[in-house]
């Protein structure tokens, strides 16, 4: 299997470079925010638990969105690797997927890490928001308190990736097919290493 994290801040491009990427490489996207929104639209109960702390910009608790990385691995036996969009974002998400994925006889074979400027990525949700219909993108307010979840529980994800040399920051800005072009640069040369 190669399994592969797209990491980054909100509006940093993660589910647009991941639509891209999946359909070159084959592999199964799982976005923790997609299955969450999907739960809110079909009204389960964990959709309207998670409503209340996404509508805020607060994060949905571990053990909710491991318990949904979970299934969604054993749903998939077939796939042939998954791209992480959005999860993990704290490092006890991170501790989790590996055992996860230990328990799978894989691991995660490189992180890429979108890199784009506060400003930029304040434009470009507020942009999102117009169009979107996602409550969390047309209030700067809920904005900003993402990107100080950000800043304070997910960064310490990219140490943790550091220090087992997965990690590798993608420049973020310019035209989609340039940023593409660097991703799939750095998965080519991933998976030639990558050995299991
Ligand atoms: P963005 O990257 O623009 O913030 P997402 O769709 O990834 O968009 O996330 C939207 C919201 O869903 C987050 O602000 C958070 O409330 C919730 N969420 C998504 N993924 C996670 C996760 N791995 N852990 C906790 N909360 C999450």
């Amino acid at each position: 299997m190669f399994n592969l994290i797209l990491f980054g801040p909100p509006g940093s491009g993660k589910g647009t470079q991941s639509e891209k990427l999946i359909a070159k490489y084959g592999l199964k996207h799982l976005s923790t925010g997609d299955l969450l929104r999907s739960e809110i639209a079909q009204s389960t109960a964990l959709g309207l638990a998670a409503k209340n702390f996404m509508d805020k910009g607060q994060l949905v608790p571990d053990e909710v969105v491991i318990g949904m990385i979970s299934s969604a691995l054993e749903n998939n036996p077939q796939a042939k690797g998954f791209l992480f969009d959005g999860f993990p974002r704290t490092v006890a998400q991170a501790q989790a997927l590996d055992k996860l994925l230990m328990l799978k006889k894989t691991d995660i074979a490189i992180v890429l890490a979108l890199d784009v400027t506060e400003k930029e990525l304040i434009n470009r949700l507020l942009n999102r928001g117009k169009t979107s219909g996602r409550s969390d993108d047309n209030n700067e307010d809920v904005i900003r308190k993402r990107f100080a979840v950000y800043t304070n529980e997910t960064s310490p994800v990219a140490d943790y990736y550091k220090k087992t040399r997965k990690f590798k920051p993608i420049h973020g800005e310019g035209s989609l097919d340039e940023i593409n072009a660097a991703l799939r640069q750095a998965i080519d040369k991933a998976m030639a290493d990558h050995k299991n």
